[in-house]
């Protein structure tokens, strides 16, 4: 933008009231956004307020960056050296500057609205129109109140044709913005529903948008409106049969993109010369500049589609106002090494300093540029090396990952808490991995979901926990003898299942000068793996009692079947005896935490919550009790993508042994998962499946350690689609069961080289 303004001129374009300080510069460019300023010679900053900030407590900020000339509504505090223009309204000041700007050129211009499409279509007629004349559009979707007045303000000497996007968001905006463009020439995309665009009806809608058009020449639609239309002398319908000729080449299949692409093709081939060869490459548009992560912890924006100067601008603005102070670097690949066009690459460029650019015709070498978390803008006008470029610097993900959902965990956790009286502490199991999730990313995420203690196996996982910075108390159910140092020394609390180990325990500790050590008394009470007999209880408490060493904090059992209910009685029993054990122990220390209950004990057995539950497979949505499976959310997504897709002629083999052989001709897909990821071997030959497109994939032939191949016959499965392991088809139980086995074991079985994510919804 290069207004080239005296200050008597701007000042009266702009309705200014009073000034405050005195300017002689010129006036170019505007800005509002003090996030965005580059290089602020002769710019001026207008105050805009907008719905979460007022341009008024950036005018300091803009003053640092070096802009000397404020457009204001209030008084702000004022430097000598600057120059504050007081007016009534800055948005309306800026739309009356745009206006004027706009009449001093007689060029066609023209005004795009409708409810969808309108980027599209001026995208589109740009692609088409470029080369032919010089064209000045609207910038990506710049079409409210301050983005029309912007791109207006684009138009310069050079401009012979101008497309410029309107669009709005309440009743009685588009008289202002037709005031601004006077359009000459009209294209309406469609009119959607009334309702979804806040009016109260049809007609009302139809009529606001007909309100740009007032003064055009000519409007050009694919609809009917000449009813309502009658004012314009020249309503140009483009009929859908004229256009027949083209819809082959239009390279999208859908819908909307036809109609977008009709009328753009339409209006150009009416109004300039349509090159047909174009139309087959309409580029598919990324409505806001693409971003996404890439290498070396790096961001990349990819905005490679075209280069003219206004773009690369507003390209680098946006990758200032995102970066945070992050390093910045431009690659912008031109065609050729014409000097004079890279100079003035540069010089936009320049005003972004400091910034690492590349401009350049050939290839690039990468490995000569820091690209370790930068954010790098992708530009340029060659747009297949672009796009290969930008395929290079893309993170690539693991074709096989699992992903877990975080948000269902906090959900699943807060079911249990719902169950439970308010006082009841809940412990989470986060042993073996946390179930194979991550030990460490489960760990902190219950931390800050409320958890109450964490539970794991071995006190080496006690250890990693308290390494990442988690304060809970950590129970270790398995403290070998060599773990109890550690015990001490991170402050965790182990369980004493026998009479050997606690001597051993005490004789450690008291090596150690340690004292008043919290320990978990573990009972058998029915399951006969680790813990004392109730018998042994009076003898051993009066151990505990006599030493300093430790200190008992807590009291538990384990229950053996609390899932099946032809087990309820001995589940009874196993709570009966708990509670005579408590009992016993509550003549002598009132403060002990007795816990019994698992996942599936806590949901059958309230009244046997006691102090708390010890959840483990229920947080990640798993349950036998079907009333609370449903509340419950699934956390796991295990997914792969396919390699490559074959077909296999009747008779011919698949795979390792020549199990599977093809009685017809079949299709099949090869999935880069194996058992050695944790898809087990017995799952073979039809026994296991997949989902592909959400239908059931089964597999052909052995299952190899890096690999499967599924049967997709008839199913148009491609090379690249994704493939479900674990998911909306197929839930964890099923595919436990394929694999006879229970959800824990698929779970805990899951390779740690299968890449995991983990997200938040
Ligand atoms: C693993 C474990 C739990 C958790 O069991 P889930 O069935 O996964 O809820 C509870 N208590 C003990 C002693 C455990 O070993």
């Amino acid at each position: 933008m290069k207004l080239n303004l005296t200050f008597t001129e701007f000042f009266s374009r702009v309705n200014g009231l009073k000034v405050v300080g005195s300017s002689s510069s010129i006036v170019d460019e505007v800005v509002y956004d003090s996030r965005k300023i580059s290089s602020a010679t002769n710019q001026v900053f207008f105050a805009l307020k907008g719905d979460f900030r007022d341009g008024h407590e950036f005018v300091e900020k803009a003053y640092d960056q070096g802009v000397r000339l404020f457009v204001i509504e209030k008084l702000v505090e004022t430097k000598l050296d600057a120059c504050y223009i007081l007016v009534a309204d800055c948005l309306k000041s800026l739309q009356h500057l745009a206006k004027i700007h706009r009449q001093t050129f007689t060029i066609p211009v023209v005004a795009i609205t409708g409810s969808t499409g309108k980027t599209t279509v001026k995208e589109w007629i740009y692609h088409l129109v470029k080369g032919q004349v010089h064209v000045t559009r609207s910038p990506k979707s710049y079409n409210s109140q301050l983005g029309v007045a912007l791109s207006l303000l684009m138009i310069n000497e050079e401009t012979e044709f101008a497309l410029i996007e309107a669009g709005i968001s309440e009743p009685g905006e588009m008289s202002a913005l037709a005031e601004m463009i006077q359009p000459t020439i009209g294209i309406l995309t469609n009119v959607g529903s009334a309702h979804a665009e806040n009016f109260e009806n049809h007609a009302q809608l139809v009529s606001e948008k007909l309100a740009l058009f007032t003064n055009v020449k000519s409007l050009y639609t694919l609809d009917d409106y000449s009813e309502v239309a009658l004012p314009y002398k020249n309503l140009v319908v483009i009929a859908e049969k004229s256009m027949e000729k083209y819809i082959e080449l239009i390279p999208f299949q859908d819908k909307a993109s036809k109609r977008s692409a009709m009328l753009a093709i339409g209006f150009v081939e009416r109004y300039f010369r349509l090159d047909v060869e174009k139309i087959k490459s309409l580029p598919r548009l990324a409505l806001r500049l693409e971003t996404f992560e890439g290498i070396d912890n790096s961001l990349i924006i990819n905005d490679s589609y075209n280069l003219d100067l206004d773009s690369l601008k507003i390209a680098l603005e946006y990758q200032l106002s995102i970066s945070q102070g992050r390093k910045r670097v431009a690659l912008v690949g031109v065609h050729s090494d014409d000097q004079a066009v890279m100079n003035r690459v540069f010089e936009v460029i320049n005003q972004f300093q400091p910034i690492d650019a590349h401009v350049y015709s050939g290839e690039i070498n990468l490995s000569t540029i820091q690209l370790k978390d930068s954010v790098i803008l992708l530009k340029g006008q060659r747009v297949k090396h672009m796009e290969k470029l930008a395929q290079k610097l893309k993170l690539k993900h693991h074709k096989t990952q699992l992903a877990f959902n975080m948000s269902a965990v906090r959900h699943n956790l807060s079911v249990f808490k719902s169950k439970l009286m308010p006082s009841t502490k809940i412990l989470c199991m986060v042993k073996a991995q946390s179930y194979g999730v991550g030990l460490e990313k489960m760990g902190s995420f219950l931390e800050k979901c409320g958890a109450d203690y964490l539970g794991v196996a071995y006190s080496d996982e006690g250890v990693e926990l308290r390494k990442a910075g988690i304060k809970l108390p950590i129970l270790v159910m398995n403290p070998e003898e060599d773990g109890y140092e550690n015990c001490v020394a991170y402050n965790l609390e182990p369980a004493v299942y026998s009479q050997e180990q606690l001597e051993e325990l005490i004789s450690e500790l008291i090596y150690l000068g340690a004292e008043h050590m919290p320990i978990h008394l573990k009972i058998d009470t029915g399951m006969h793996r680790l813990g004392i007999q109730p018998e042994e209880l009076s003898e051993v408490l009066e151990v505990i009692q006599a030493q300093p060493e430790v200190q008992l904090k807590g009291v538990y059992s384990h229950l053996a079947a609390a899932d099946y209910p032809s087990n309820k009685l001995f589940t009874t029993q196993q709570i009966e005896l708990f509670k005579s054990c408590i009992h016993q122990i509550q003549l002598h220390n009132r403060e002990v935490i007795f816990h019994l209950c698992n996942s599936e004990g806590a949901l059958h057995f309230p009244s046997a919550h006691f102090d708390m539950i010890r959840v483990g497979i229920g947080l990640y949505g798993i349950s036998n009790e079907p009333d609370i499976s449903v509340q419950l959310k699934p956390v796991i997504e295990w997914k792969s993508v396919v390699s490559q897709v074959k077909e296999i002629p009747a008779g011919e083999s698949v795979g390792y042994g020549r199990s599977y052989l093809a009685e017809k001709n079949t299709v099949i897909a090869i999935v880069p998962v194996g058992y050695a990821d944790g898809f087990r071997r017995n799952l073979s030959i039809g026994k296991g499946a997949v989902y592909i497109k959400g239908k059931r994939c089964e597999t052909v032939g052995r299952v190899c350690m890096d690999m499967i191949m599924v049967n997709t016959t008839g199913l148009q499965v491609k090379e690249g689609d994704e493939v479900e392991i674990i998911g909306e088809h197929q839930k964890i139980e099923q595919l436990a069961q394929a694999m006879d086995t229970i959800p824990y074991e698929v779970l805990t079985s899951l390779s740690k080289r299968v890449y995991r994510t983990y997200f938040e919804e």
